[in-house]
């Protein structure tokens, strides 16, 4: 605990607030990629603290919520398909889709909470009359392990055992952030466990494209509020570099064999992002080699469709009220949506923000609305 406690610090998080107040020349707007890191900055009261200061924008970096509601939509189906079980991770069970969430699919069909992806190549292996089909979400942090688990379940011959892959890449989402016409961002904070994975040095050419700092932090308020420091210094002195600010977990290149994983068994496609659109190089895929693992594939041929409903779920309220997409690309503040807190809340949520426990919406509710916020500094 002694080595965490020195990162919240509230002393030294005082003095890099001053020192950030002390270098802006006026307010300056960064983007925290990551929805651990908005949770964090709220939790600990840096927004408010920084008001004036700097802007935190929230980005898009919650990886439930910006899985589409289509493959939600396929997943529900499978579950209800006859001997068949989908398998994810709790999150991912509650995010709506367009006519219901897994949790809904439950009933009459059949889903189950798992802690890792091996676990459902477990179940797979101990139930063979089973298809158990595992619905693999999440950035580059997650997906060393599903590759994992599709290595695992090849070599052992886990014939019964699929991927519903819908991973996703955040550097292209922060490409078409960087490029969106109109925005304000002059620097970003990018998520210290995706580049543990990738590296740093993945956000050289980014930088160079789009000359704004690329900051790498952690998700301690001391660590946070280094990064904001330091993307501040460069911004004010008209420099754009990437700056690793969690050098405790984070290297040039990253995590080799972690690496090695996702480049055997995926490649990288266009993805839809929930709310955002198909963005170019935005996913991953099984390369065909591991086409037998596809569930897209596997289940095309029993007509599983993807586009109508499960009988029992209408049409959910959220496709229509629902302002993820613009929450996540940093347009709109949770707390401005018209339903936050109202109609939408964590008990009875709209959209995948307010479900995930890293979402932008489920923050403001939980640190602004429900009063839960603590301040490190
Ligand atoms: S508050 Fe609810 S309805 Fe509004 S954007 Fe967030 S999740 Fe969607």
């Amino acid at each position: 605990m002694k080595y965490l406690d020195e990162f919240r610090d509230p002393v030294l998080a005082r003095w890099l607030l001053d020192a950030i107040r002390r270098r802006v020349s006026r307010p300056r707007t960064i983007m925290e990629v990551c929805g651990g890191q908005t949770h964090s900055l709220l939790r600990h009261g840096l927004v408010e603290e920084l008001a004036g200061s700097v802007e935190l924008v929230h980005g898009p970096g919650c990886p439930v919520c910006v899985t589409p509601a289509e493959d939600i939509d396929l997943a529900c189906r499978l579950a209800q398909r006859p001997q068949t079980m989908v398998a994810s991770f709790g999150d991912m069970l509650r995010v709506p889709g367009n006519f219901g969430s897994l949790l809904e699919a439950r009933m009459g069909g059949n889903v189950r909470l798992v802690y890792s992806p091996l676990e459902a190549v477990a179940l797979a292996a101990r139930q063979p009359q089973l298809e158990v089909v595992f619905f693999a979400v999440g950035f580059e942090t997650t997906a060393p392990a599903t590759a994992l688990a599709a290595l695992h379940a090849q070599e052992r011959q886990v014939s019964n055992f699929s991927l519903l892959v819908s991973h996703v890449r955040v550097q292209p989402a922060m490409e078409q952030i960087a490029e969106a016409p109109g925005h304000s961002i002059e620097g970003f904070l990018a998520a210290g466990h995706v580049c543990t994975v990738a590296g740093f040095a993945s956000y050289l050419p980014f930088v160079e494209r789009y000359g704004m700092p690329v900051v790498v932090t952690g998700f301690e308020p001391v660590d946070l509020l280094w990064g904001i420091l330091e993307c501040v210094r460069q911004i004010e002195s008209g420099q754009a570099r990437v700056a690793n600010c969690y050098g405790r977990s984070v290297r040039r290149d990253g995590n080799a064999q972690a690496l090695d994983l996702v480049e055997q068994v995926y490649e990288i496609c266009d993805r839809p992002w929930r709310g955002l659109g198909v963005i170019p190089r935005g996913g991953l895929r099984l390369r065909p080699e591991f086409a037998a693992l596809d569930a897209r594939q596997r289940f095309a041929s029993c007509h599983v469709s993807v586009t109508s409903p499960a009988p029992a779920h209408p049409p959910t309220e959220c496709a229509q009220e629902c302002r993820a997409g613009e929450v996540l690309a940093g347009r709109l503040r949770p707390d401005a949506c018209p339903a936050f807190g109202t109609r939408c809340t964590p008990e009875a949520p709209l959209g995948a923000p307010m479900v995930s426990a890293e979402g932008a919406c489920a923050a403001y509710y939980r640190y602004r609305l429900a009063g839960t916020a603590g301040s490190s500094a």
